[in-house]
């Protein structure tokens, strides 16, 4: 049987610390396409290495930005992911709908429980109109309506999943174990597909990075926090064990260094592109262990007696050692470049004017 991996790319914009400072507006899509040199790094880069490689990525799309950017910039991006082939699905964070309001910024100041973009402890009606404002977002651009729902920040509890089933939404990948971690061990999932309360969970990987006596460090499987090396071993691992599913988390900025919320100055991030590229290239030589079709159709498979295993594999602390070196030194050469780096002429006008 064959490992269905889903590389999953959470795709958003950034309020950009606009909640804070009256100077500064959210950023739309410079967050998204990363354009520096006349290139875009981030999602360009992307799409040019799931077309050379073959490979369907499911992309979780932001659509209560729409509250602030009343132009509806995600739409024509939300457009070509689907004309692209790949697989759209529906990402949300709730703190984007405060700009209903006029008084947005009172109430953004305001500490409110559960906080301004948390699923977790949200009500369950509140959960469920948010989801609803997203299909129907789906529904107006046209796009076949959504299956697998990931919450911001991959916040969850009982009463996300009773809210999702209500909306009818079969599917969701809200759990990265080592990202957050609610305490419920009802979640704590590592791997595999999980009923809860109607709807089946497709967690994010989460693996034994390392251990050492007292000590176990857990980690979600994403392209910025783990190598080739290690993400190759853990998706060999998984075939081995008979893991039917291995998803993987990714965004477009992670494919840049930027120098501030506004990324003003940017550089593309060599390591995460090469990273994204050797991936992509293993899968398409070895179609015959990996599958590589999208979450929402990995996801619907008909579930077996084997897939709620719930499978922790093992990372390795000499794979991991190498990359923690080379991040770090590559991570700080990467800062120094940016300072002496000229301002990209064109971030100013990647927000709109803050609203009226
Ligand atoms: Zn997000």
């Amino acid at each position: 049987m064959r490992t269905q991996v889903s590389i999953t790319v959470d795709t958003e914009f950034s309020i950009a610390g606009a909640f804070r400072d009256r100077t500064v507006c959210p950023v739309a899509e410079q967050r998204v396409w990363c354009v520096s040199d006349y290139k875009s790094h981030g999602l360009g880069y992307m799409l040019d290495c799931f077309a050379q490689y073959g490979i369907t990525a499911t992309f979780f799309v932001e659509v209560l930005n729409r509250h602030y950017f009343r132009r509806d910039p995600m739409r024509g991006i939300a457009e070509k992911l689907h004309a692209a082939g790949h697989d759209v699905q529906l990402h949300l964070h709730p703190c984007w709908a405060v700009f209903q309001h006029e008084d947005w910024r009172e109430r953004a100041r305001v500490r409110t429980k559960p906080s301004i973009d948390a699923f977790y402890g949200r009500a369950e009606d509140e959960s469920l109109k948010l989801m609803e404002y997203g299909l129907e977002t789906f529904h107006t651009w046209g796009l076949p309506t959504p299956t697998v729902f990931r919450s911001g920040s991959l916040h969850h509890d009982d009463a996300l999943y009773r809210a999702q089933a209500r909306a009818g939404i079969p599917y969701s990948s809200h759990v990265g174990v080592a990202v957050f971690d609610s305490g419920d061990e009802q979640y704590r999932l590592y791997s595999g597909r999980h009923e809860r309360h109607g709807v089946v969970e497709c967690p994010i990987l989460t693996f034994r990075d390392w251990k050492v006596p007292g000590k176990t460090h857990l980690k979600s499987l994403t392209i910025t926090g783990s190598n080739f090396a290690e993400t190759r071993m853990l998706l060999e691992q998984a075939h081995r064990e008979g893991v039917e599913q291995v998803v993987i988390l990714t965004h477009p900025f992670e494919y840049v260094h930027t120098s501030d919320q506004q990324m003003s100055r940017m550089r593309r991030h060599r390591v995460n592109q090469r990273r994204l590229a050797r991936l992509c290239e293993f899968l398409s030589e070895n179609t015959d262990r990996f599958a590589t079709d999208g979450l929402s159709a990995a996801a619907a498979m008909p579930l077996r007696a084997e897939s709620s295993r719930n499978v922790l594999l093992k990372g390795s602390l000499l794979k991991a050692m190498p990359r923690m070196v080379e991040q770090a030194a590559y991570d700080k050469y990467a800062m120094w470049r940016l300072k002496h780096q000229p301002v990209v002429p064109w971030s100013t006008s990647t927000g709109l004017p803050n609203l009226k």
